[in-house]
């Protein structure tokens, strides 16, 4: 009875080192293969993988209501913290820039510096082209490549990008960047050489989608909270070691033990935070990779946008 499916009888399949799994009635498709790592590495690629596997099994459930356009509650949450926190730091760097400008003593100047610093580092970040384009080659607007993605553009009603940008990668991608909002499109040349021409399209088409959907803007509205508290998280999280580790004894030792305490409570809160904002984000994501992906097939038809897929699913064996 090694290959009949507990649940329902059906037949099991078994591909290389995965565990069987059951395609009638889905039994065993949400185990994977344990990944390298310490128990904490693994509990979390095993989380992940779990989370991964129920999404889409409720996208499929989901059917037609996951192309709407409605703006979720998610992203209206996301975007309400995003504004408080936005005026939060305008806020600190505010009462910084008081303390400084009106303290008379070493103290409070200090402080000062020490808010606006902190308003700096956890401020909404634009992206900048250089940054974009590094470790990459821009292409020339007469390149093959250029015309075929205006030509994709102009077909699927995307706005063109201002830079296209080959690099080695088994990946794609569009961004949009900087004070001035450049478009930039990133394309792996390994990956379009694995690809046929009607693949290419649907590919290059799934990217259009993010910039036509301007799924850039949505990231940046939403950027002050998916990243504020994860930086908060990160800059309190002590190095490991306690005070022995440090070589302190008595009162320094009872003092950096406090001090661990309130720090790894605060860094403990800030991450629990940071995962919950991403878990109400990651919805929203899904949804901007459904309405690229309908871009995709309109550009490339469903066939060739479904085949691509597969070939991206394996990409990461490839790389
Ligand atoms: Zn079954
Ligand atoms: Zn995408």
């Amino acid at each position: 009875m090694q290959n009949a499916c507990p649940e329902c009888a059906g037949d099991l399949t078994v591909f290389e080192d995965a565990a069987p799994w059951c395609g009638r009635c889905e039994w065993n498709l949400d185990a994977f293969a344990p990944v390298d790592g310490g128990w904490a590495a693994r509990a979390v690629a095993r989380l992940d993988r779990r989370a991964g596997f129920r999404a889409g099994r409720a996208l499929v459930a989901l059917g037609e209501s996951a192309v709407s356009r409605r703006a979720t509650a998610g992203f209206v949450v996301l975007v309400a913290v995003s504004v408080l926190l936005t005026a939060g730091l305008l806020v600190t760097a505010g009462i910084g820039v008081w303390l400084i400008a009106t303290g008379r003593l070493l103290p409070p100047i200090l402080l000062g510096g020490v808010l606006i610093g902190l308003a700096v580092l956890l401020r909404p970040r634009l992206g900048r082209l250089g940054h974009a384009v590094d470790g990459g080659w821009t292409l020339p607007a007469d390149s093959a490549v250029a015309a075929l993605v205006s030509r994709i553009a102009d077909a699927t009603g995307a706005p063109r990008p201002h830079v296209i940008v080959a690099d080695l990668r088994w990946n794609a991608s569009a961004a949009v960047v900087g004070l001035r909002r450049t478009r930039v499109l990133r394309l792996g040349v390994p990956l379009l050489l694995a690809l046929d021409d009607q693949h290419q399209v649907a590919v290059i088409g799934h990217e259009l989608g993010h910039l036509k959907h301007d799924d850039s803007l949505r990231t940046l509205v939403t950027m002050p909270a998916r990243t504020v508290f994860g930086r908060l998280a990160q800059y309190t999280t002590l190095p490991p070691g306690d005070a022995v580790d440090r070589g302190l004894e008595g009162v320094l030792a009872l003092a950096y033990s406090a001090v661990q305490l309130v720090m790894g409570t605060l860094s403990w809160l800030f991450w629990t935070l940071h995962l919950g904002l991403h878990l109400i984000g990651a919805a929203e994501q899904r949804r901007a990779e459904i309405h690229a992906d309908l871009i995709a097939a309109r550009a490339a038809g469903h066939r060739a946008a479904l085949e691509s897929l597969d070939v991206l699913a394996l990409a990461s064996r490839l790389s």
